[in-house]
């Protein structure tokens, strides 16, 4: 990347993100109701190096990232060798899924190779943030996010008390 005064004009990540209002939407996989035929086709259908995993196409809320190279190879992997995944087969991302239809073929699960917790900035991050960013973390890519909440240590804390008085062989780890 260049130096940084290339971005000293104000300029913010909403002026250099993609999709502009003239591009096609962001694609992006469900993190399930996909099949393993839809999911091959988004991929083929584009370039792109990764696909944000969200929670529904209405809500975009972000599950993590994956690349495009760990899908295929997952994908051709499993077509290969793992018994009855076919086209129709439902891709699941999420960790637990309903059980399928006696008739449905068996899922691919592809939770292991997204990223959960891909780096974020917002829309309104200073442009020469976002670039100090990518080049002190060696990003390839960076989501841009919204706001929905805040954790903070003592809400960990307590969520993990609470978890321990019901399963209490569980200890909290130290924060
Ligand atoms: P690079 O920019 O390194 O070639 P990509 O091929 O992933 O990386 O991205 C090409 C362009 O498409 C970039 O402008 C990027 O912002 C945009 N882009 C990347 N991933 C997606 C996606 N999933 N949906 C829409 N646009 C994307």
């Amino acid at each position: 990347l260049e130096p940084k005064e290339e971005f000293q004009h104000s300029s913010l990540t909403a002026d250099v993100m993609r999709p502009r209002r003239s591009d096609p939407p962001l694609a992006v996989l469900t993190q399930e109701g996909m099949t393993v035929e839809e999911v091959e086709a988004l991929v083929e259908s584009t370039h792109y190096s990764g696909f944000p995993v969200v929670v529904s196409q209405d809500s975009h809320r972000l599950v993590g990232f994956v690349l495009r190279r760990d899908l295929l190879i997952s994908i051709d992997n499993a077509r290969k060798r793992q018994e009855g995944v076919v086209g129709a087969s439902q891709v699941v991302f999420t960790e637990h899924s309903p059980a399928p239809a006696d008739d449905a073929p068996p899922p691919l699960r592809l939770r292991g190779i997204v990223d959960l917790s891909p780096f974020t900035v917002t829309d309104h991050t200073p442009m020469d943030i976002t670039v100090d960013i990518f080049r002190k973390l060696g990003l390839r890519q960076c989501l841009v996010t919204k706001l929905l909440g805040i954790i903070t240590k003592k809400d960990i804390l307590k969520h993990m008390a609470n978890d321990c008085q019901q399963r209490p062989r569980l200890h909290p780890l130290q924060l």
